[in-house]
């Protein structure tokens, strides 16, 4: 098995570090529990840093510094930046630069964690055999300009092991001595550092992989729920995908995106500004070309029966039909009532049921 890993390929520092915590949090800190046991403040402080650290990544290394999706003031970008350091995904400079590649060649050869290259180099693959570690930063000129990036940019290693390994020790210290120092160490410093590593992999991997693509099945990416709950808002990376510049990745009001509900809550005391939020016209109207793009490449599909081959070209003809209303509609600027859109909403939402139930929901589109 391990004569076929190829060690020249293999980015040593990374991979120590990645397979260490692991060890770490596989061996260290189930014995930590065994001979002393856990309290509420040690499981505390893991919550309190595993939430500040995940909401600074999603919410400032992605949506604030990637992808520009709303303004914030600065005392938000500080703070993400700093906490976010500690989440040891490396400098907000080099994660957007990586996450835009991501966008813009998405599943192919330039996409740094692509999917073609299979579920582990997407996880982690591509960090363990990372030989190139600093990209030209072509595309983050934007963000070169920011003096607070830049500082971050920097001390990436020190502020990252400050917050990360110091602060927990100190205050586990002060709580309760070496023993409660030590726990802290390794429980909201260690573990938290894996557990929360794979959520942000998670993104790159099962985003990719396991969920609906009711707005592209153009691209790899994936709406999952539970996904959502475990990035943070982050699973419905279909739509993500599509809108990139939206802040919201739960579009729907019943979808779980806490990251959102965050920037909206910032943005309410003051903190957060021009919030980008994609038309619902625009969102419905994607959903059903998409529809619609499914139901052709089932329809060209062999081998269906004919109540089913009925059913599906029965509703093909009256997407097709909405679909032309809409276009006059958007020619001629007439008003749109939410009325309208409710209805368009509901009819799309009913071929979904209707591909979901024949089992095609995820069909690739030709
Ligand atoms: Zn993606
Ligand atoms: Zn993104």
């Amino acid at each position: 098995m391990f004569s076929r890993i190829p060690f020249e390929k293999v980015n040593w520092l990374i991979s120590s570090f990645l397979i260490g915590t692991l060890f770490l949090s596989l061996t260290a800190v189930p014995a930590y529990i065994w001979f002393f046991g856990i309290d509420w403040f040690q499981i505390g402080l893991f919550f309190a840093m595993f939430f500040a650290i995940g909401f600074s990544v999603t919410l400032g290394y992605h949506r604030l510094f990637s992808h520009l999706a709303f303004q914030a003031h600065w005392t938000v970008r500080l703070l993400t930046l700093i906490l976010g350091a500690a989440a040891f995904e490396n400098s907000v400079l080099l994660w957007a630069c990586e996450h835009r590649n991501h966008h813009k060649h998405v599943d192919h050869a330039d996409d740094p964690y692509c999917i073609a290259e299979g579920l582990f180099h997407a996880h982690i693959g591509w960090l363990l055999f990372k030989l190139d570690p600093l990209p030209p930063f072509d595309n983050v000129a934007d963000l070169q300009k920011d003096p607070l990036v830049m500082w971050q940019h920097r001390h990436i290693h020190w502020i990252a092991a400050l917050v990360a390994f110091v602060f927990p020790t100190i205050f586990g210290f002060a709580w309760g001595g070496w023993s409660s120092a030590l726990g802290a160490f390794l429980i909201a410093g260690v573990a938290r550092i894996v557990i929360l590593q794979h959520c942000t992999f998670c993104i790159n991997s099962l985003c990719h992989y396991v969920g609906d693509r009711p707005y592209s099945s153009k691209c790899s990416a994936r709406d999952w729920w539970l996904m959502a709950i475990v990035t943070l808002g982050e699973g419905y990376h279909n739509y993500h995908h599509e809108f990139q510049h939206d802040y919201r990745n739960g579009v729907k009001p019943w979808q779980i995106d806490p990251t959102k509900w965050l920037i909206w809550t910032l943005s309410k005391l003051g903190l957060a500004r021009k919030l980008r939020r994609v038309p619902a016209e625009k969102i419905i109207l994607t959903e059903l070309a998409e529809a619609q793009r499914q139901l052709e490449a089932y329809l060209a599909h062999a081998g269906l029966t004919e109540a089913a081959s009925g059913c599906l070209a029965a509703t093909h003809l009256r997407l097709q039909a909405i679909a032309q209303q809409w276009t006059l509609r958007q020619s001629q600027k007439l008003e749109v009532t939410s009325e309208m859109l409710a209805t368009l909403r509901s009819e799309v939402r009913m071929v979904t049921r209707t591909l979901r139930r024949l089992g095609v929901c995820d069909l690739q589109a030709a």
